[in-house]
C-alpha cells in the first residue's frame, strides 16, 4: 500500500476573514508557520517509523507522535471551528444548544465555564468542548500541549488554542481579551455538524 504523510490543509476562508478579532498577520504565521511545523514534525517522525533503523526509540517516538500528529489535528479542527464574525459567534442552536441546556443549564453558564478553562490553562494548551457517548453528557477539558489530558471516547465539538503563539500578535499577554474575542469567531454550525456525525456513528 502507498505510503500517506500528513499536508497542511488550507484555511476554509481568507487570512484576513477573521479580523478584526485576529488580525491577517496573526492568522498567517499561526497558519503558514505553526501549523505547517506540526506537519513537518509529525512527517519526519512517520519517516523515522519507516526506517526504524538502530537509533529507534519507541519511547521518545511515541511521545513525540502524540505531540505533533495531536498539534496537526487540533488545529484543523480549531481553524473549522471557527469563521468570519458576520457568519459566525453568538449563541448556538440545534443539537449542541439543547446540550448546552442540558448539562449547563444555559449558554451563559457554558460560556463563563469555557472561558474560565480558556484563560486558566497553565503554559502552553488548549480548550475544549468535548461529548462522551457512553454517558450523553458534554465535557469542557483542558488540554496541555497538544496532547496530555485527552480522552479517548471523548470526541472534540469545539477547541480554541490558547497557546502564546495564537494570540500573542494581536494581544501580547492579554490572554483573556482573545478568549473574549473567539466568542464572535465560533462556527456553531460545524460545531453540530460534528455532533451530530459523532451522535450518528457507531460506538
Ligand atoms: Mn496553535
Amino acid at each position: 500500500m502507498e505510503q500517506m504523510f500528513y499536508e497542511l490543509p488550507p484555511l476554509p476562508y481568507d487570512y484576513k476573514d477573521l479580523e478584526p478579532y485576529i488580525s491577517e498577520e496573526q492568522l498567517k504565521i499561526h497558519h503558514d508557520k505553526h501549523h505547517q511545523a506540526y506537519v513537518d514534525g509529525a512527517n519526519a517522525l512517520l519517516k523515522k517509523f519507516d526506517a526504524r533503523d538502530s537509533e529507534f526509540d519507541i519511547k521518545a517516538v511515541a511521545k513525540e507522535l502524540s505531540f505533533h500528529v495531536g498539534g496537526f489535528i487540533l488545529h484543523k479542527l480549531f481553524w473549522e471551528n471557527m469563521g468570519p464574525a458576520e457568519k459566525c459567534g453568538g449563541e448556538p442552536t440545534g443539537t449542541i444548544a439543547d446540550y448546552i441546556k442540558k448539562d449547563f443549564g444555559s449558554f451563559e453558564r457554558f460560556k463563563k465555564e469555557f472561558t474560565q478553562a480558556a484563560v486558566g490553562v497553565e503554559g502552553s494548551g488548549w480548550a475544549a468542548l468535548t461529548l462522551c457517548r457512553r454517558t450523553n453528557r458534554i465535557f469542557i477539558m483542558q488540554i496541555e500541549k497538544h496532547n496530555v489530558n485527552v480522552i479517548p471516547g471523548f470526541r472534540i465539538m469545539m477547541v480554541l488554542d490558547v497557546w502564546e503563539h495564537a494570540y500573542y500578535l494581536d494581544y501580547q499577554n492579554r490572554r483573556p481579551e482573545f478568549v473574549d474575542a473567539f466568542w464572535n469567531l465560533v462556527n456553531w454550525d460545524e460545531v453540530n455538524r460534528r455532533a451530530e456525525t459523532w451522535l450518528s456513528s457507531p460506538l
